[in-house]
């Protein structure tokens, strides 16, 4: 257990209340100097406290004492629910700065119940991402790790390698009983280990659509109606997604989810307009979204017919994860000629229709438990420390690549862990998580 004590307002200021937690050993003392009523004579109750400094009083509340091991942290803890406002909270921190706590370091409690054993480190980093999950699937999958539905794959998959490595030490031991090829004395539980790492790494790539959202470019001439179809599918969303701190997305980028799934679009006539570019750099931009795009949407004039600029964009989506819309679609009548859905961005019609194609064609829904790139990462290196083991000349040296298999996976529960990784993991979250 860590020796100080730590605190931290766990709500921003400014609310109608503020939580403010304490951890560490001084939890008793500090509940006892500062609240009118010896809340550490009934654990785990919720007590309206008068708060002070001895003389004046601070604030009204309630206050909670969580005797550890059986808290967050594993440590002895306070909570303080105050007043909400500005004063009522730095009144609080400053008397708590006198008890002989410090004041908490982003993350830090949740880097206390890692290291007291109370969570995986895959699970302290799920904490962060149930905070900051934008859109409901990227919450689901961020809720499925946190319930350590991660830890236990990683569990099993250790265990097979576990399993491995005492065959091929006992094949090790008994030398005459192996065959000259290697990778036939290799066992099953080794191969089965590979086998799960590949599926793991797949949902990893799956989760990055959780984690950035999908990239949908939206293409087509001047005057088709792309903005008007990227304002009728951003809709009410707009104000609330766009603000949000923590979010790293192109200035040209308007963020949205569909059925739950993030979404990033992108208008790529925007891009042709932005700024003092000469046209020529613009539409190289526009190409390049279109590039990068997860899935491009080609708008084309239900009003008209098809142009030469069309071709040209249908022959550069040509090859993509793409979807050909017919646009203005309240102003046309008779059966579709061309593209594959009629939509119209005055009407509605066809907007869900889009929506739910365009999350079809990304994948994105196709199970992800990994959305964490540091994951994926250690997940590739296990992978290919396990191919080498596969192609060793000699047993010792595939146990020596299935131990670094270990490792790697190791890094995902923080087993098997640096000190400065961890810090740069914590580093990321908010104070007072
Ligand atoms: P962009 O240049 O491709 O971004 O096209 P805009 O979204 O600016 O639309 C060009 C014109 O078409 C505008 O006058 C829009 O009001 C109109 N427009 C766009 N979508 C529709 C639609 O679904 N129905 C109708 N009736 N007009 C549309």
């Amino acid at each position: 257990m860590t020796a100080d004590t730590i605190y931290a307002p766990s709500t921003a200021i400014g609310g109608a209340i503020a939580l403010i937690r304490v951890s560490g050993p001084l939890c008793p003392k500090i509940a006892r100097e500062m609240l009118d009523r010896d809340v550490t004579k009934t654990p785990r109750m919720l007590r309206f406290v008068r708060m002070t400094d001895g003389e004046k009083v601070l604030d009204d509340g309630m206050a909670c004492f969580l005797p550890g091991k059986a808290t967050y942290t594993g440590e002895d803890m306070l909570e303080l629910s105050c007043h909400g406002g500005s004063r009522t909270t730095a009144r609080l921190l400053e008397r708590l700065s006198k008890t002989g706590a410090r004041p908490a370091e982003p993350g830090e409690f949740t880097k206390r119940a890692f290291l007291n054993g109370k969570m995986d480190l895959s699970e302290a980093e799920a904490v962060m991402d149930v905070v900051s999950a934008r859109a409901e699937e990227s919450l689901k999958a961020a809720l499925d790790q946190l319930h350590g539905r991660l830890k236990e794959r990683i569990c099993a998959i250790e265990e097979l390698l576990l399993d491995s490595l005492s065959s091929i030490d006992a094949a090790v031991d008994y030398p005459d009983e192996v065959e000259e090829d290697v990778s036939l004395a290799l066992p099953e539980s080794l191969a089965k280990a590979r086998r799960e790492v590949d599926v793991l790494i797949a949902e990893g790539r799956q989760g990055r659509f959780l984690r950035e959202g999908v990239y949908v470019a939206l293409a087509g001439r001047p005057n088709v109606g792309k903005s008007s179809l990227l304002n009728a599918l951003i809709g009410a969303d707009r104000a609330i997604v766009t603000d949000l701190p923590g979010t790293t997305r192109d200035t040209l980028d308007e963020e949205t989810s569909f059925f739950g799934v993030p979404v990033r679009l992108v208008d790529t006539a925007g891009i042709r307009k932005s700024g003092d570019l000469v046209e020529r750099i613009g539409i190289d931009r526009a190409k390049a979204a279109l590039e990068r795009a997860d899935v491009a949407v080609l708008l084309l004039d239900g009003t008209q017919a098809l142009s030469e600029e069309d071709r040209q964009l249908l022959a550069l989506t040509e090859g993509k994860k793409r979807l050909i819309l017919r646009s203005k679609g309240d102003l046309t009548q008779g059966p579709d000629d061309f593209g594959e859905l009629t939509i119209s961005a005055k009407t509605g019609e066809g907007l869900e229709e889009l929506k739910r194609r365009v999350v079809a064609l990304s994948g994105a829904r196709e199970g992800a438990a990994i959305t964490n790139e540091r994951h994926v990462k250690a997940l590739e290196n296990a992978a290919a420390a396990l191919s080498h083991a596969r192609s060793a000349t000699e047993l010792t040296l595939a146990a020596t690549d299935v131990r670094e298999a270990l490792h790697h996976l190791g890094a995902i529960t923080g087993r098997d862990v640096d000190g400065d990784v961890i810090d740069r993991i914590f580093e990321r979250f908010c104070v007072g998580k």
